[in-house]
């Protein structure tokens, strides 16, 4: 799985930002006068705004998360601190937190999207809301068993003395770690904004479940796990109205937008794919998408400075800010010739799931078909700068294009 700088800016961005600067803001000591007063306010704002955005956009991994959170935000602000640390009941509840808590948050992100008030949220609630219910009912009857099961150094890790506040049980410390890999894998597997923000939640759940003795900083920190999801699902909300989801080019409201940034030189080219019904109709939809997907990760690589969209169907729209026809045209040629000579190979129906390292001898025959477009080119007029009208002058020259044989470019 190769980990592209993309990769890497969708795991720094926004979640990770979040993350660092916070905890820059509070190792200096810059927060620390101001955290009793303003820590509510920041605990209570991002209490709210995580429960109505997972609410309004459903949501329902913010929602359930942000709940989880506030669930051990209070639970430690009530038994972590003072004398009430030291009690059974106190020792109890800080260790169901610190273990529940990472795991509760890594099982969130690997989940899918049900809704909230759905069968699939009820019972979620239910898996939510049956943990407090359970260690206040061990904390009522007395059950403290498993506080010495909990306390047991499995391992000698002189190490973990020197983590500066209250230290964590090692059976915290594990699912701390089972926790992480959990929403690494999630995030490897979707690369989405929301599992990039459950990825950064875990490094601020163990600042709070380490900071558990201050209380303030310890809710800071837990308010900064849930301001993590807010930005990050905000961030996914972003990317989900601009991009294709089919094909991963930016999508037509991003191209409305870029116009309307465009100076007085451009090209717009239209792109359409031809006979592009008659794929469908002969080999299927499915097919068709793959198609649609095949052609725009060409365009995607298109040179010259051009910037790929996804216009509508199979139709395609490339800008080339500042350059004229002439400097574009050839590199909208070489696109049109790397499509051509790519094809399409269709899919056996008994094609294995990974690519063979000698393609061609198992499975069904393959068999190639061929895939072209047909390019239409125009600049800005002289007298109006109208990138509506542009677009149309290309639409008009895409469709002499296909008059004149398809597979070919028109101006
Ligand atoms: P031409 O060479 O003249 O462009 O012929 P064409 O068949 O490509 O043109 P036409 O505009 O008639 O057909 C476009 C087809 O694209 C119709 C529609 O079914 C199909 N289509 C549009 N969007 C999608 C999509 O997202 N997926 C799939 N599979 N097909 C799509
Ligand atoms: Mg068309
Ligand atoms: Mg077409």
């Amino acid at each position: 799985m190769p980990v592209s700088a993309s990769t890497l800016i969708s795991l720094l961005i926004p979640g990770g930002l979040v993350f660092l600067a916070s905890a820059v803001l509070a190792q200096t000591g810059v927060i620390t006068a101001w955290l009793p007063a303003a820590g509510d306010i920041y605990l209570y704002t991002v209490l709210v705004a995580g429960l109505l955005l997972g609410w309004r956009f459903n949501r329902s991994r913010l929602f359930f998360a942000v709940l989880v959170l506030a669930i051990a935000e209070r639970s430690l602000f009530a038994f972590a601190r003072g004398p009430m640390a030291v009690t059974a009941q106190g020792k109890l509840v800080i260790h169901a937190v610190t273990i529940l808590l990472p795991l509760n948050l890594a099982l969130l992100s690997l989940l899918k999207e049900r809704g909230i008030a759905t069968a699939h949220g009820l019972w979620r609630l239910c898996m939510i809301l049956a943990q407090p219910l359970v260690v206040a009912a061990a904390c009522h009857s007395q059950f403290y068993a498993l506080i010495p099961v909990f306390d047991t150094a499995f391992f000698k890790l002189p190490l973990l003395r020197h983590i500066p506040g209250a230290p964590l049980s090692q059976a915290a410390l594990a699912a701390a770690a089972v926790s992480l890999l959990l929403a690494l894998a999630a995030f490897l597997a979707r690369r989405g904004a929301l599992e990039s923000g459950f990825l950064w939640v875990m490094p601020a759940v163990l600042f709070a479940l380490t900071a558990r003795k201050s209380g303030y900083l310890c809710s800071y920190y837990l308010s900064t796990a849930g301001l993590v999801l807010v930005v990050s699902v905000i961030e996914s909300s972003h990317f989900m109205a601009f991009r294709d989801e089919l094909t991963g080019l930016p999508a037509r409201r991003s191209l409305n937008e870029y116009l309307l940034q465009l100076g007085s030189r451009y090209v717009v080219a239209m792109v359409d794919i031809d006979h592009f019904k008659k794929f469908n109709d002969t080999y299927g939809h499915d097919v068709g998408d793959q198609v649609l997907r095949m052609v725009a990760s060409r365009l995607a690589k298109v040179t010259g400075g051009g910037k790929a969209f996804r216009y509508g169907g199979e139709e395609f729209t490339v800008l080339f800010p500042g350059r004229t026809i002439e400097e574009a045209q050839p590199h909208l040629e070489q696109l049109r010739i790397d499509i051509e000579s790519a094809g399409f190979t269709l899919r056996g129906s008994n094609r294995p799931p990974r690519k063979p390292a000698r393609p061609g001898r198992s499975g069904s025959p393959r068999k190639k078909v061929s895939v072209t477009v047909s390019i239409g080119m125009a600049e800005p007029g002289d007298r109006q700068n109208d990138p509506y009208a542009t677009i149309k002058s290309a639409d008009k020259a895409l469709y002499r294009a296909k008059k004149a044989g398809r597979n070919r470019l028109a101006a």
